[in-house]
């Protein structure tokens, strides 16, 4: 079962609006065991949209439009696909009855316009719309389904999810399952990942592996075809068992939504035990960091921003002459501001952050040279040594993402 998307709208190849239909549909065409092969845009422009719909013929069984129902003459998708299979636009009354309620109720006055978004293509099965006065349309011809539906989200996503899904659940009952899980990767860089699992990634066919990196992490998406959920969930359990063999020591959770600092916050909140921190380069942004992941204050009390030697001394009590002895880029500056940190804040741990974000070297140390100290209680403190690259944005962000992976460890 072949699918693809076709979003409609001169404003999407402007780059003014983002094309989030497509990732709504095809997370919801995925959920219906449908692949959906391509995405592709098309400005308002009828000649280039039937160009279009003749390529999609020929290699898709659904095609789902979005965008172009309005009432304005730009929007052209109906007549189009209307044209194209050789159809009328008729009247669709439950539309039309709507429209009339809506403009009784409305202070806007209804234009002749307006009744344009109450057709449909001829022989089709109307698709009614819960939040919106454009109606959409469903129609098989030549062995292609066409399903027509507007493109405000607003309105596509509450009128695919009632009236269009059902529709296609009865019209592709036998349509294979996916499922999936993502597993979560620090510490290893894309590249590295997939050299790693090349033999297994070459090899596999179901479930498939595909790879996606983000900033300062790599996921995994595992998807398995499937006849029933059970056999699926044991596909995805032998092959994650594979795949941890080979990376499993870079691997910290399972999820889309997951994140390596909510990770950290959920050992500690489990542990029992509080966290504070102490920020030059990064300035608070670890902190704010923790800060994102609701009911943090069960761990983390407050903390500090120490930019200057001056609020070193001030805000930690670290005696300015072993900075200026040592530097403040340097082990025993780390050692130094995450001690002083946990003693402060009394909290069970503390990070502490000290480095050259740049663009710039300070104390003749390259721009993303970082050291990145570990107090906790009953233990030597640590400080460990990282050489970032990039710019500054990204070179806080990885002192960042570093601290909690020590914490986490
Ligand atoms: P309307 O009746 O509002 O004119 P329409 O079906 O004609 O609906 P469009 O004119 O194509 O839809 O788009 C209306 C608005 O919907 C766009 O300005 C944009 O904000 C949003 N929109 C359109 N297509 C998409 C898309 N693919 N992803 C996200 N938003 C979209
Ligand atoms: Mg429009």
């Amino acid at each position: 079962m072949k699918a693809e998307i076709i979003a409609v709208g001169t404003e999407l190849l402007l780059g003014q609006v983002v094309n989030t239909n497509a990732t709504f549909l095809s997370e919801e065409l995925a959920d219906l065991g449908i692949e959906v092969y391509y995405h592709t845009v098309v400005g308002d422009n009828p000649k280039r949209l039937e160009q279009l719909l003749v390529e999609a013929d020929g290699r898709s069984e659904l095609i789902v439009l979005c965008g172009g129902l309005g009432p304005t003459d730009d929007d052209l998708t109906k007549d189009t696909v209307a044209e194209h299979i050789h159809r009328s636009l008729v009247q669709d009354e439950q539309a039309l009855t709507r429209l009339h309620e809506f403009f009784k109720f409305s202070k806007n006055k209804m234009t002749e316009n307006n009744l344009r978004q109450t057709l449909m293509i001829e022989g089709g099965i109307a698709v009614q719309n819960p939040t919106g006065l454009a109606v959409g349309t469903l129609i098989t011809e030549n062995e292609t389904t066409y399903l027509l539906l507007p493109g405000p989200p607003n309105e596509l996503n509450p009128m695919f999810k009632q009236n269009a899904r059902p529709l296609l659940e009865d019209l592709f009952p036998q349509a294979e399952q996916l499922i999936s899980r993502v597993l979560r990767f620090y510490g290893i860089g894309e590249s590295q990942l997939v050299t790693e699992l090349k033999e297994l990634i070459d090899s596999q066919t179901n479930p498939t592996i595909a790879p996606y990196a983000k900033p300062n992490e790599v996921t995994l998406r595992l998807t398995a075809k499937i006849a029933d959920e059970l056999t699926g969930q044991q596909l995805l359990d032998d092959l994650e068992a594979k795949v941890m063999n080979k990376v499993g020591e870079y691997f910290y959770g399972y999820g889309d939504d997951n994140s390596l600092v909510k990770v950290t916050v959920d050992e500690l909140k489990k542990s029992g035990k509080t966290i504070t921190a102490a920020e030059s380069l990064t300035a608070g942004l670890f902190q704010s960091t923790l800060g994102d992941i609701p009911g943090v204050s069960e761990i983390f009390q407050g903390g500090f921003v120490t930019y200057s030697i001056g609020t070193k001394e001030r805000f930690l009590g670290i005696d300015p002459a072993l900075l200026e002895k040592e530097g403040t880029v340097s082990e025993a500056c780390a050692i130094a501001m995450a001690e002083q940190a946990r003693k402060v804040a009394e909290a069970d741990l503390a990070v502490s952050f000290t480095g050259v974000a740049g663009p710039d070297e300070l104390e003749g140390q390259p721009a993303g040279t970082v050291w990145i100290g570990l107090a906790q209680k009953g233990q030597p403190t640590i400080a460990v040594l990282q050489q970032f690259n990039r710019d500054r944005k990204y070179i806080r962000q990885s002192a960042v993402m570093k601290g909690l992976d020590l914490v986490r460890r």
